[in-house]
């Protein structure tokens, strides 16, 4: 898995058709007529399209494809880091290094829920400081499209066959919510964005969840690193951009670069919790008001946080 020669792009059905090819058999399920008269439906691909046997109308048997998901999740994980670096390289080269797998104890990083993609200061660390790390980033990302055993173009899209990729899945999308308001319950990670990859849009039922998830802080951006997720219908299929700006579709290897320099470069800082009115009138009225804005911004976090 570690030779993988990325085509260095976005997601597309040439990089899926990679991944299917790498991990081979283990991609597909069986699909298969139950109605013992029939039988005359059975087919190999990567998820079910039908809800009966065109035939019969029977129930259809589906073999769920547990042996894929590591080497699946392993695939997108290097290829994001291949991606996520090629981008930063253009303004960051030699300072800035993503890898995979980062451990922080101070960031509550560690064991089986180290950060999926880092983008770091130090390379080749088994554990780092905060502040050694940039950016975290949750990876997300699956087989988008459905695929035939034998067929080298996609059959059907998400919103076709009946699988649930990436961000369409909303125990994903609370998974890395959760993994969020971890990180963020550390006081170290107070400066540090946290994002999740995904490759496909998320549910529409689930934009003002997102939207509110980026603007309480807990995440700074869901992306989704396929521009054309969709190979048919309406274009409200394949949002740019939610309306609250939680989630941002990415177009082109450049996109991505400057998006990430954006975060990168971010002076944000995270202040959620709930703090008694009293007590947070008291702190402003006390505060040192002169200096630059930054500084006098350190100073209210600092009076807040003692
Ligand atoms: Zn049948």
């Amino acid at each position: 898995m570690h030779s993988i020669l990325f085509l260095l792009t976005l997601w597309s059905p040439e990089v899926e058709r990679d991944l299917i090819a790498k991990v081979g058999e283990k991609c597909f399920t069986t699909i298969e007529c139950t109605t013992a008269e029939c039988g005359k439906f059975k087919e190999r691909a990567v998820f079910s399209e039908k809800s009966a046997c065109p035939h019969c109308k029977g129930k259809l048997r589906v073999q769920v494809a547990q042996a894929r998901n590591v080497p699946v999740s392993t695939f997108t994980e290097i290829y994001a880091r291949e991606v996520m670096q090629a981008a930063i390289d253009k303004y960051y080269k030699g300072t800035l290094f993503v890898e995979r797998g980062v451990q922080c104890d101070e960031l509550s990083l560690t064991g089986g829920s180290g950060a999926d993609l880092a983008i770091v200061k130090r390379q080749g660390q088994a554990t780092l400081n905060a502040e050694d790390i940039v950016v975290v980033m949750e990876v997300k990302m699956s087989l988008v499209w459905n695929w035939k055993l034998g067929e080298d173009k996609p059959s059907s899209d998400f919103y076709q066959h009946n699988g649930r990729p990436s961000l369409s899945r909303t125990d994903s999308l609370l998974k890395a919510i959760g993994k969020g308001a971890i990180f963020r319950s550390t006081e170290k990670s107070r400066r540090i964005p946290y994002l999740v990859i995904g490759n496909c849009p998320p549910p529409e039922g689930y934009y003002a969840k997102l939207d509110g998830a980026v603007r309480s802080g807990l995440v700074q951006k869901f992306i989704s690193l396929t521009p054309k997720p969709v190979l048919s219908g309406p274009p409200m299929r394949n949002p740019k951009e939610t309306s609250g700006g939680g989630f941002l579709r990415i177009d082109s290897m450049d996109e991505l670069a400057t998006f990430l320099k954006s975060v990168i470069d971010g002076k944000g800082v995270y202040l959620g919790r709930m703090v008694d009115r009293k007590e947070l009138g008291e702190k402003l009225k006390a505060l040192d008001s002169n200096g630059p804005s930054e500084e006098v911004a350190d100073r209210f976090i600092e009076a807040l946080l003692k």
